[in-house]
């Protein structure tokens, strides 16, 4: 049977494709995504902090705070090499070519399918608010990958290709996940907490942010309170 993880990861991925379908069809291109932008880097910090890094704690065996610190400037410096952000149709001339963009965008995919299975793993109910938060935020991630392989002149027969392969890396970083050895878990949690953060108050939260506008502001909010809200529902 496919572990429950696999299948979570999964939706993720679809709502990554989701995502990157929408500026395919020129209708959709020029929807404003700043809410959405601003709701995930809600529910990514929230996740981060009240979700993720308390499991971390509690079973990684010796510091949580270098890996979450590694984890940080990791994404810093994967997301300055590449020059990749969450953006729109209209904006974004900061970025490279669209494969460099795409291995930036593929590797960020495997780190969400390992927080996934490795969040899973720890408490399943963990696994799934994580999923959530990467399928929230995949959205506009997955919008901001069409908009980058169309810049760099890709048809749309291998942008459809490259969407969905970097979407679906977020199986493979499940997958990967689960040969991992236990006792290394805490440190992983924390490590794709550091990530979590980075992306939701360094990416997604200055790119809502464009305009003033306070319902992006109460997107935010909203975002971060959803989480503990899922949790009380959950009942963990
Ligand atoms: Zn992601």
């Amino acid at each position: 049977m496919v572990p429950t993880y696999i299948l979570y990861a999964f939706i993720a991925s679809i709502a990554s494709v989701i995502g990157g379908l929408l500026p395919i069809y020129s209708r959709l291109k020029h929807i404003r995504t700043n809410y959405l932008v601003g709701f995930a880097a809600g529910v990514l910090i929230s996740t981060a902090v009240f979700e993720m890094l308390p499991q971390a704690l509690m079973v990684s065996s010796i510091d949580i705070v270098n890996p979450l610190a590694l984890g940080f400037f990791s994404l810093y410096l994967l997301e300055k090499s590449v020059m990749i952000h969450a953006c729109k149709e209209t904006e974004c001339d900061v970025h490279t070519s669209g494969w460099v963009g795409m291995i930036g965008l593929g590797l960020e995919s495997v780190l969400d399918g390992i927080a996934i299975a490795v969040g899973y793993i720890t408490e399943p109910a963990l696994g799934l608010i994580i999923a959530f938060a990467v399928a929230v935020h995949e959205l506009p991630v997955g919008f901001s990958t069409t908009v980058i392989l169309k810049r760099s002149e890709f048809n749309r027969k291998s942008t459809l290709i490259m969407l969905f392969v970097t979407s679906f890396l977020t199986v493979a970083g499940a997958l990967i996940a689960g040969l991992f050895p236990q006792e290394y878990f805490g440190d992983i949690l924390a490590f794709t907490t550091g990530t979590f953060i980075y992306i939701g108050a360094s990416d997604l939260l200055p790119h809502a942010h464009e305009r003033v506008d306070w319902l992006v502001v109460v997107s935010v909010i909203l975002g971060a309170a959803i989480v503990p809200f899922i949790e009380a529902v959950l009942g963990i």
